[in-house]
Parts: structure tokens; sequence; C-alpha cells
């Protein structure tokens, strides 16, 4: 039996992956326009969503609460709020 497992692929010059060629354009087109590389450990994340792992995963809990509080992104440390 003759598997055909060679398929051609592409490295997205976004994300680093490897992606079928035939859809190299497309997932390029994508993957530019909606995601990015997280500064902090790499991961390619939803532009949407860039904010919020960034929350989640790498800012400080007192930091978290301080933004939702807020609601919108603030990334400053604690006691640089003024009035507090
Ligand atoms: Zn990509
Ligand atoms: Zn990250």
């Amino acid at each position: 039996m003759d598997m055909v497992s060679e398929e051609t692929t592409s490295i997205c010059n976004h994300c680093d992956r490897a992606i079928p060629s035939v859809n190299i354009d497309l997932h390029y087109a994508h993957c530019s326009r909606n995601l990015e590389k997280c500064k902090v450990c790499g991961d390619m994340i939803p532009r949407k969503h860039a904010e919020e792992h960034y929350l989640n995963t790498h800012a400080p809990p007192e930091l978290a609460v301080i933004v939702k509080t807020l609601g919108s992104i603030l990334i400053l440390p604690v006691n640089s709020l003024p009035g507090m």
C-alpha cells in the first residue's frame, strides 16, 4: 500500500507552524491579522485575547483585579495608581 503521506508544507512566517502549501496564503492572511505572539511566553494568541492572556497568565493577581475593576486594560503596578 502506498500511502501518500507526503504533503507539501510551508512554514508560516508569523506563527512558525507548518501549513499545507495550498493554504499558506490564506493562512498567513488570517494568521497575521488575527494572531499575535505573546512577548512573554512566545505563544500565538488571538489578537483580541492577547491582553486577557497576558493578564491571566503573566500579570500578578492584584493587577488583574485592578484591570477588571476599571473595565479597561491598564498595565500598572498597584502602587503607581494615583490616590492609593
Ligand atoms: Zn501562521
Ligand atoms: Zn504569554
